[in-house]
């Protein structure tokens, strides 16, 4: 697994999860990992190594993202998918191979592979998907202006 924080971006080792604390956000318990750094303090999340450059930079150019697999050899999921935080109902451009779906409000996207792949095989579509996703993530404009713009105006 890899972390990274939201707000300023800077990637930490597992060790940062020592430093993990609970608090009460609408009666729900949650488990939040803040940003050491004095003048950031924003939430580090924990996402999977292979979409790690994927997820941050959706979330730098504001595509606020909430929960992601990269897809695993050896369990018995075969999907990669992305969902987002409810600023974000849809996108112009999806990766390709993969569906739009909304459950509950939330956003996501989902890419769903063969179970009939060997471990091999799954393995480097995985590998496959991430570079594609990075490279769709690398080609979406940066809408993050745009939204301060906005929060400005009203
Ligand atoms: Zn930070």
């Amino acid at each position: 697994m890899g972390y990274f924080c939201l707000k300023c971006g800077e990637i930490y080792k597992e060790n940062i999860k020592n430093t993990q604390i609970q608090y009460n956000k609408n009666n729900n318990i949650e488990d939040w990992i803040f940003c050491p750094k004095l003048k950031c303090i924003g939430q580090v999340i924990e996402v999977d190594d292979m979409f790690l450059p994927i997820i941050r930079l959706l979330n730098n150019k504001g595509y606020y993202t909430e929960h992601c697999c990269s897809g695993h050899v050896g369990t018995d999921t075969y999907d990669s998918y992305i969902s987002f935080d409810k600023t974000i109902q849809g996108l112009l451009l999806i990766p390709e191979g993969y569906i739009e779906e909304k459950d509950n409000n939330k956003y996501c996207i989902r890419r769903n592979y063969s179970d009939k792949l060997n471990d091999i095989d799954f393995h480097l579509e995985l590998l496959n998907n991430a570079i594609e996703t990075l490279n769709w993530a690398k080609e979406l404009k940066n809408i993050k202006p745009l939204q301060l713009e906005k929060l400005i105006s009203t």
